[in-house]
């Protein structure tokens, strides 16, 4: 930190993102984007007319994105927010709605930009811990007179709570804003997207990056009620008005026209999870059960920055912690049959070389 930096950064330990490695070709398992390109409707809407317009301004308000992913899950444009990235949707939650008087509450293994913003916003925060397994206790949350973060499934770990569940934390919160993160639903769990037009309080957010093929593209949004997207936009107007680009969101329009092709892409990755988790018992890993598009698993033989490091010299990359509850942990991306086969095929050589 420079002696220019405001102080109220002393403290602020910045979010490392995972390895995007320049250097050489990797199996990238480690930071959970889809193997899958993006649909060739996306192609066709990137096209010279979108880039001929790029001297103008995107819509701020981006009316057509937000109509199409009201029509999506059945809800007004006016229950729609966008942002640059589900991360940003997080910033302007942090930012929107909590403060000393309302702290945050999210669980103690959870995705590790939470701690983060509520470092940057200098905020009393409960990292309330997780039990046995990484299970979560929904009553741990309820009624607690905190805002709530939750991502469902959860990140690193896969582990879902129920929407019965999420229910009753947001019924017994009523005057507090909870955001579950639902940036990894669309691998086999179930959205709460339908609870939103009952609680005033609940904001769901969702990705473009994982389930849609469009990490590189940045889009976030959430659903929730018209209370909560004021709130929004008015930190939107107050930082960036023109917060998506107008690639992205002709690109994510697109998108969202052909859902059946990410539907079935869902599919092959779900297969082949349940492919990479079977493959892993039989060398003797612990795997948790996972409804998204990772698995957190590990190996009693080999110790956690072992099996990274080793995978890592042999040309796949996967994430892991050194964080002490989860340090002997792999998260492992679920990619195409092809890398999956070849992370298996480099464990079994790592076991062997013992
Ligand atoms: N939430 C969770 C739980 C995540 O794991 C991630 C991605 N690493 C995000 C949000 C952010 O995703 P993005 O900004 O690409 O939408």
């Amino acid at each position: 930190m420079s002696r220019f930096m405001s102080r109220r950064f002393d403290g602020l330990e910045a979010y490392v993102p995972g390895e995007q490695p320049q250097d050489m070709q990797y199996v990238k398992l480690n930071t959970n984007e889809s193997p899958f390109p993006p649909s060739p409707a996306v192609f066709a809407a990137l096209n010279d007319s979108e880039t001929a317009r790029l001297n103008l301004y995107p819509d701020p308000e981006g009316r057509v994105l937000r109509q199409k992913l009201a029509a999506l899950y059945g809800v007004d444009m006016e229950n729609v927010f966008l942002a640059n990235g589900s991360d940003e949707l997080l910033n302007f939650f942090f930012m929107a709605f909590c403060d000393q008087e309302r702290p945050v509450a999210f669980p103690s293994v959870s995705y590790g930009f939470y701690p983060v913003y509520a470092s940057l916003y200098n905020l009393p925060r409960a990292e309330i811990p997780l039990h046995e397994g990484f299970r979560l206790e929904p009553a741990d949350y309820c009624g607690i007179r905190k805002n709530i973060v939750i991502a469902n499934p959860n990140a690193p770990t896969g582990r879902t709570v129920s929407v019965a569940e999420i229910e009753e934390i947001v019924r017994t919160n009523p005057d507090h804003a909870v955001l579950i993160d639902e940036a990894y639903i669309d691998f086999g769990g179930e959205s709460c997207v339908g609870l939103v037009s009952k609680y005033e309080n609940l904001l769901v957010g969702q990705t473009f990056s994982k389930f849609r093929s469009l990490a590189g593209g940045r889009l976030g949004y959430a659903i929730g009620s018209r209370t909560l997207i004021e709130d929004l936009d008015k930190i939107k107007y107050s930082t960036n008005s023109y917060n998506i680009n107008r690639l992205t969101m002709a690109a994510a329009a697109a998108a969202i026209d052909s859902n059946d092709y990410y539907v079935q892409n869902s599919r092959i990755i779900q297969e082949n999870r349940a492919y990479t988790a079977a493959g892993l018992e039989e060398l003797g890993f612990e795997t948790l059960p996972s409804k998204a598009n990772f698995i957190f698993t590990r190996c009693p033989q080999v110790e956690g920055g072992r099996l990274y490091r080793s995978l890592k010299a042999k040309g796949v990359l996967v994430r892991r912690w050194d964080k002490p509850e989860i340090s002997d942990y792999c998260r492992v991306t679920i990619g195409n049959r092809e890398q999956m086969d070849i992370f298996l095929e480099k464990v079994r050589e790592i076991l062997k070389e013992g």
